[in-house]
């Protein structure tokens, strides 16, 4: 089974750079052993004009059975000898994918750290498939394919015998897309599509499957019009894992849909570049206004409510005295940035234990936050458009009510100190509100008195005299055992709570 990635170029931006980009050096051909077979990288042609590189994948169909894992269904069922003689050897199925995720690993990613620039930029991109087993038809090859931005989706039916054409189509097609793409959606693409089209996924679907189907999907499955069909079979029709993707993705669409860029977490005004009057960052200020208030309040399990990419979540991880951190954010983008910069996949089990990172969405109540000591939401709550806050106020301090409550968001007054920042204009362009002293002390005054907590008051940066910090801190302090408030989405009887269903994954076990 084989495909093959395409690209073309010139003398300036030469077509081998995908050899950089895939990290596979275009005059060497080179081989890696799969579980299912041996993987080839080559390539057919390698100009500064055009470049082919092809993944060859040679399965071992009695090593497959020995697995136990050539349950496919590219024989006929029943028979003993479709477990030896099938279509796994040459359709581009869930093994391809495998095995491109395999060997493209740090492509699939986006990284490359020799050309950062041309991984973040779209290429010409040819791809083809000559033998794509496609359960659905051209059809629905299309219908997969097509939203994605390619622009052109060539499925063409591979015949039975071309010797007798009257037997018509197989269940393969050829299939051809070309498009200007950045190289790792293209990956993404197939290695997403490529067992759904197959529909007979070959191993085991182990729960964590849902969060590579996230990962992989970032940023075109969540709205992806066929978003049903892709989840339920690319997890096999697990419903359990399949109705947590869902869920997971209903999330993501959501917080798209409020116009929230769920990839753009970074925060910062431009911060760094009055580095000579503010030696040291204003979000390193933050950390450390966060950290002392966390101490003060002699909280060990915390809650990082809009962790982002995990900065502070790593601060915490620093000192002993925290014994569970959690991090929690809509943006599946942001969480993987998080894990990888914590470094979870090598960390010791002890230090494994004391963290958490998970998805959710904080206009939502979650089971899953209640009985920690202090939850910090730093630079989060300007991100909500107004009249979702109080659905966040009462998922914190409602339902998870934490003894301490720390919320930072930016004083829009100081905003004249910046020199880089026009006039009347907001830090960051997701920021759906910028609030002046006045208003967010009221605000947070009224939610103190609502939900039974105390609150004061700790500017962050320099105190200017007329028009106080860059950055406004709320130390909330719990007074009452309950919540007195309502849940403003009970009020509205169809609002659904997703995150409230039982986990997925413990009944996947049972
Ligand atoms: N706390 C970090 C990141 C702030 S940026 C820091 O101080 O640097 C705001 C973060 O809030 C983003 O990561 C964004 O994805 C997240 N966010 C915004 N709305 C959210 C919501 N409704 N639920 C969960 N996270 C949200």
């Amino acid at each position: 089974m084989f495909l093959t990635i395409s690209t073309t170029g010139n003398p300036e931006r030469p077509a081998t750079d995908l050899g950089f980009l895939l990290h596979k050096h275009p005059e060497r051909a080179q081989t890696f052993s799969t579980s299912h077979g041996t993987a080839h990288v080559l390539y057919p042609e390698a100009s500064a004009e055009r470049c082919t590189a092809a993944l060859l994948l040679e399965v071992d169909p009695v090593a497959l059975v020995r697995r136990g894992k050539g349950k496919g269904r590219g024989g006929a069922p029943d028979s003993a000898l479709a477990q030896y003689v099938n279509d796994r050897p040459y359709a581009a199925s869930s093994l391809l994918a495998v095995a491109l995720a395999k060997v493209f690993k740090t492509a699939l990613h986006g990284v490359c750290q020799a050309m950062p620039e041309r991984a973040e930029a779209a290429l010409p991109l040819r791809i083809e498939v000559p033998t794509l087993p496609a359960r659905g038809g051209a059809e629905l090859v299309r219908k997969l394919f097509g939203p994605l931005g390619w622009d052109t989706v060539d499925a063409e039916p591979v015949a039975l015998d071309k010797q007798f054409p009257e037997w018509g189509a197989s269940r393969y097609v050829r299939l051809v897309l070309e498009g200007e793409l950045r190289l790792a959606d293209a990956l993404n693409h197939l290695y997403v599509l490529l067992p759904v089209l197959d529909d007979a996924k070959h191993y085991w679907v182990a729960p964590d499957e849902v969060d590579k189907l996230l990962r992989a999907g970032d940023g075109w499955l969540a709205g992806h019009p066929e978003r049903t069909l892709i989840t339920a079979r690319y997890l096999s029709r697990r419903w359990g894992l399949t109705r947590e993707a869902s869920e997971r993705l209903e999330l993501v669409r959501l917080a798209e849909a409020e116009g929230l860029d769920v990839d753009d977490v970074d925060n910062a005004v431009d911060e760094s570049t009055d580095t000579e009057e503010r030696p040291v960052p204003l979000a390193e200020q933050r950390r450390a206004a966060i950290l002392a208030a966390l101490e003060r309040a002699e909280a060990s399990r915390v809650l990082d409510l809009g962790c982002g990419q995990g900065q502070l979540v790593q601060a915490l991880l620093k000192d002993t005295r925290y014994t569970e951190v959690v991090g929690v954010d809509v943006s599946v983008r942001a969480l993987t940035v998080a894990a990888r910069r914590l470094r979870l996949d090598r960390m010791g089990e002890r230090q494994a234990a004391r963290v958490k990172l998970m998805q959710g969405s904080l206009a939502y109540t979650d089971k899953r936050l209640t009985g920690y000591d202090a939850a910090v939401l730093s630079e989060v709550i300007e991100h909500l458009d107004l009249p979702r806050l109080p659905a966040l106020e009462y998922a914190v301090f409602g339902s998870a009510r934490p003894r301490t409550v720390l919320v930072t968001t930016p004083n829009v007054e100081y905003n004249v100190r910046w020199e880089s920042l026009p006039a009347g204009h907001v830090r960051h362009s997701d920021h759906r509100f910028e609030w002046t002293r006045e208003e967010f002390r009221s605000w947070a005054a009224s939610v103190a008195e609502r939900y039974g907590y105390d609150v004061g008051f700790t500017p962050v940066g320099p105190d200017d005299p007329e028009v106080g910090p860059p950055t406004q801190m709320a130390v909330f302090t719990r007074t009452q055992d309950q919540a007195q408030a309502q849940d403003p989405n009970q009020a509205q009887a169809q609002v659904q709570h997703p995150n409230q269903t039982p986990t997925a994954a413990k009944e996947e076990q049972a």
